[in-house]
């Protein structure tokens, strides 16, 4: 299968703008930002989708949370930010390679879930 966006822009062959990276994951800044603050948070293993994660992948999934915090905390909006997930075409995913949506910087509700 065909290296996805993420893989393209980790392996730096595409350009973005990456405002974290560890030997596990890179944060970069969403090109169609919902909110003031759109970062991804993209683990480095491919996995298209979150339902593709098995019990090998508990710690990176543990790590692209505390990477999302991280993050959170580097650009200043650790006090208030929301992290997405959408799991399939059905859910809104557009690019099959697992991410973290972190939102930050407008009022969300408590009743709206979506961005
Ligand atoms: P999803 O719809 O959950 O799969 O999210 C994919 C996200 O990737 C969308 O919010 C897009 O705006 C974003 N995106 C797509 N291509 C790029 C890119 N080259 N650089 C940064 N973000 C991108």
């Amino acid at each position: 299968m065909a290296d996805s966006i993420f893989t393209r822009i980790i392996n730096r062959e595409l350009p973005s703008e990456i405002l974290y990276e560890d030997e596990h994951c890179i944060a970069i800044k969403d090109i169609a930002p919902k909110a003031p603050v759109h970062l991804l948070i993209i683990p480095r293993k491919p996995i298209p989708k979150l339902c593709d994660a098995s019990g090998e992948d508990l710690a990176l999934l543990g790590h692209l949370l505390l990477a999302a915090s991280t993050v959170a905390r580097q650009v200043g909006v650790e006090d208030a930010f929301r992290v997405i997930v959408n799991n399939g075409a059905g859910a809104g995913q557009t690019v099959f390679h697992l991410h973290l949506h972190l939102l930050a910087g407008k009022q969300f509700s408590e009743s709206q879930l979506g961005f």
